[in-house]
């Protein structure tokens, strides 16, 4: 398949008052039309960042490299034409249903204003179109809720009216930043299954951001795993899951689920990702890994390509770890 986003040595990089935090530094991955990628990753190592970096939602400019969507760098845009991209050929679903709707707003308002801002829309054709969208996203009885508040309706429908909202202009890229974390499982396996519905039926592009490998396992086509602020590792799902490389990729693969009491699952790994400020040029894994050698203290790993096309940036791979 065509690629639709070209993610090119993109840098984000934050000025604060305790030094220069590299959140995303040289990070480059593709997205091909119809495919599911997964950035995986724990909280803290730029995968949110990335996703706000193609949107375009910081404040904070990015300070280098590329991000192509259908050959245009996005970068590059005027805000006026970001906008227009912006919930219409791009949307994004967040993690808090709750927070992203306006609370005064009914639902069907709320599904029209992209409509009736992008696709102009008049009121009655957008209030005929967000009755189909409900309907879409598995709601019952589509024409009561879209006259429903927020409020009145529970955490998974709120997501899936997110959903609804973000499809409403048939975007070709739907970005979902940890979108079932905050929901129960019964719940979360629902609306994974949606979005896989959609990415069939409209053969839409999916950027999926998660901490979790069972919904990687579930949901992608391909694999991004990045650590503080770097891709160290990606392949498609099957080569990822049948030869894991890297060993932080390996151990986010053991690391077992914990209950906690908002029903996250969260993964761990004995220690912690390294405090983003001022970060060495060096393997930013290395302390947390079991087989850190010299070199990895002092150099940093390229990221590698080998014959199956999966890629890692460990030195463990590299001959010239050997020869030192
Ligand atoms: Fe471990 Fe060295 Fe590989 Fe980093 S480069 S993951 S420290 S072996
Ligand atoms: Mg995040």
């Amino acid at each position: 398949a065509k690629e639709l986003v070209e993610f090119r040595n993109l840098k984000t990089h934050f000025h604060t008052s305790a030094g220069i935090v590299k959140a995303v530094d040289d990070v480059s991955f593709t997205i091909r039309e119809g495919e599911t990628v997964c950035v995986v990753g724990e909280s803290g190592c730029g995968k949110s960042v990335t996703a706000m970096s193609l949107m375009r939602l910081l404040d904070t400019p990015s300070a280098g490299g590329e991000i192509l969507f259908e050959g245009r760098d996005l970068l590059k845009l005027s805000n006026n034409e970001m906008r227009k991209l912006r919930g219409n050929e791009i949307s994004i679903i967040f993690q808090e249903p709750m927070s992203s709707l306006n609370p005064v707003l009914t639902i069907g308002e709320q599904i029209s204003e992209p409509l009736m801002l992008h696709q102009l829309l008049d009121k009655k054709e957008a209030r005929k179109r967000a009755i189909e969208l409900i309907s879409l996203v598995g709601i019952p009885r589509p024409e009561v809720i879209v006259d429903s508040y927020p409020h009145e309706l529970s955490g998974g429908m709120r997501q899936r009216i997110m959903i609804a909202i973000a499809l409403s202009c048939n975007p070709k890229l739907l970005i979902a930043d940890e979108p079932t974390t905050a929901l129960d499982v019964t719940i979360q396996a629902q609306i994974l299954d949606l979005m896989r519905d959609i990415k069939e039926k409209f053969n839409t592009s999916i950027m999926l951001i998660t901490h979790d490998l069972g919904v990687v396992a579930e949901m992608a086509d391909y694999v991004v795993v990045m650590y503080a602020g770097k891709v160290i590792e990606e392949a498609s799902v099957y080569e990822l899951f049948r030869e894991p490389k890297h060993p932080y990729t390996k151990g986010l693969l053991r690391a077992k689920p914990i209950i906690n009491q908002r029903q996250e699952r969260l993964y761990s790994i004995p220690g912690q990702v390294p405090n983003p400020v001022d970060l060495e040029n060096n393997c930013h894994f290395h302390d947390r890994c079991e087989f850190c050698m010299s070199i990895c203290r002092e150099k940093e790993p390229p990221l590698r390509k080998n014959e199956q096309g999966h890629k890692v940036a460990c030195w463990l791979y590299e001959e010239e770890a050997k020869v030192r």
